[in-house]
């Protein structure tokens, strides 16, 4: 195995302890494209050993000296951006414009967490009796077990390391088995700049390493991103020893349509947000609402742009949208559009199963979807989009809220006051009005109701990632 394909634990690149092996494909040719190790428990068991070893250390350097090494990290990154973009794109499917997008956008997430650690605060210091001073501090939880998705590996990595590392814990990560590529190299960048422990990546299944990581009783805190039914199984495999929990799991984003929209723009936004990484987005614009005025005409034009979105090679400048991650994700997209033809009233506009070695499910628009369908309430996580007519703005947010997941919602009207209730009314982690999508590091990412808790960038991201301790003292001792 090349160094780049090898875990990383104690500031050594290593095999897994059984010697075991797994193939990483390309879902664009269903190829293989590398070989990782298949780590299990006793990788974790190595691997948590080592950042907890080196917690006390890393806890005692100055946000200044934490943040002087991931400005190199993110310096390492942005001069390496074209093969980490190739990287994300022949791991992933991404059709390769994307995923050149995302590198730069996952070095700004760097530079931002790098500063934020530096301006983290305790809100008060004072006299609450007058015979006792009071200050608060932040400080870290220890080690940290992060369980990261497919869809954005690099990014999600990122997301994952930053806040953890920024605010003196120190860390296991755990990449999804489809796509450990760019963590792996990611950590090979970061090789010489964290002392040893203090950043470790185990490779491996979610039942094996995942569970044993979400587990483990030196773990103080389970970070995933993933399903929501996961995050559930992590919440229950943290009671035992009742770690802190971020979870930043499923979503089901509505977008509203309003009859004074500027409809052009809402068109493109959708073939945007619901196609983009072929709909395998958590934020992904899969429920659309539109005004019954306009919906007829809105539906056919939305089916016609639709049609147009380039599916194929990733590697090409031209394609729009790649693949879907693997055979078993692209069976269960098709079962969810067969079962919401075959059951009614829904059908399918446009899409349908593709051909060819790799992966493929063409973007599809399913219409006429009724609000307690499977389609409209589960999360299928493919290039698959719902339209449904609404009568008046008070059925259009209640339909809106209507589902278990409440990560990301947006509203497209030209009417301000409207635009305002969208925004008090919708249980949405973000709220976006006429545009979807867009994200930046300041800002948080997070999730309502089952799409989880906690938030991702932003300074309260770092927060989740320390504890609030109270320090009083005796002005008379
Ligand atoms: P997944 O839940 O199948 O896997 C996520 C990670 O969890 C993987 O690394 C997997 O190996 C691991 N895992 C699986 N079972 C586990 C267990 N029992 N214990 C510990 N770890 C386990 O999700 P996925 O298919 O990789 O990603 C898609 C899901 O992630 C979608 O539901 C999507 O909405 C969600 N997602 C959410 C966000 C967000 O910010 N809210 C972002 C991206 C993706």
């Amino acid at each position: 195995m090349a160094q780049g394909h090898l875990m990383y634990i104690a500031g050594e690149h290593v095999s897994a302890a059984s010697g075991a092996t797994e193939a990483v494909v390309n879902p664009a040719t269903n190829e293989r494209i590398a070989t990782v190790p298949l780590g299990d428990a006793s990788d974790v068991d190595r691997a948590v050993a080592a950042a907890d070893e080196a917690f006390d250390d890393w806890a005692a350097t100055t946000p200044g000296k934490r943040a002087e090494l991931l400005l190199k990290l993110a310096d390492r990154l942005e001069s390496h951006a074209e093969e980490f973009a190739q990287l994300e794109s022949q791991n992933v499917g991404k059709p390769i414009a994307v995923a050149r997008e995302e590198v730069p956008f996952g070095v700004d997430n760097m530079r931002f967490f790098a500063g934020a650690a530096r301006v983290l605060e305790g809100r008060a210091a004072g006299e609450y009796s007058p015979t006792h001073t009071s200050i608060i501090r932040r400080d870290p939880l220890g080690v940290v077990g992060s369980v990261a998705p497919w869809n954005f590996p690099l990014v999600m990595a990122i997301w994952k390391i930053c806040p953890a590392l920024m605010t003196g814990n120190t860390l296991v990560l755990k990449p999804s088995e489809m796509t450990p590529l760019s963590t792996l190299r990611l950590a090979e960048l970061a090789a010489d700049l964290f002392p040893p422990g203090v950043f470790n990546v185990v490779t491996g299944h979610g039942d094996t390493v995942g569970a044993a990581l979400t587990s483990h009783p030196r773990v103080r805190m389970s970070s995933l991103t993933g399903d929501t039914n996961t995050g559930k199984v992590v919440a229950r495999a943290g009671a035992d020893n009742l770690k802190r929990l971020h979870l930043e799991l499923g979503g089901k984003a509505p977008v509203l349509v309003f009859d004074d929209c500027d409809a052009e723009l809402a068109i493109t936004k959708i073939c945007e947000g619901g196609y983009g990484n072929s709909g395998q987005d958590c934020m992904a614009a899969s429920r659309v609402y539109v005004a019954d005025g306009i919906y007829d005409d809105f539906v056919t034009e939305l089916t016609r742009a639709v049609s147009k979105i380039a599916m194929g090679d990733p590697a090409l400048e031209s394609t729009d949208m790649g693949p879907v991650i693997s055979e078993r994700q692209r069976d269960r997209v098709a079962g969810f559009v067969d079962r919401a033809v075959s059951s009614g009233p829904a059908e399918l506009a446009v899409g349908g199963l593709g051909t060819g070695p790799g992966f493929w499910y063409k973007p599809s628009l399913v219409v006429d979807a009724a609000q307690d369908s499977e389609i409209v309430q589960k999360e299928v996580f493919g290039p698959v989009v719902t339209t449904t007519r609404f009568s008046d703005e008070a059925q259009a947010f209640a339909w809106a809220n209507d589902v278990e997941y409440g990560l990301a919602a947006s509203v497209f009207t030209r009417d301000v006051g409207r635009a305002m209730r969208a925004a008090r009314k919708l249980q949405f982690g973000t709220v976006w009005i006429n545009d979807h999508l867009p994200i930046v590091s300041e800002m948080p990412h997070g999730g309502f109701k089952q799409s989880g808790h906690g938030n991702d960038m932003s300074i309260y991201s770092v927060e989740e990632y320390t504890e609030i301790k109270h320090i009083m003292i005796n002005l008379e001792s």
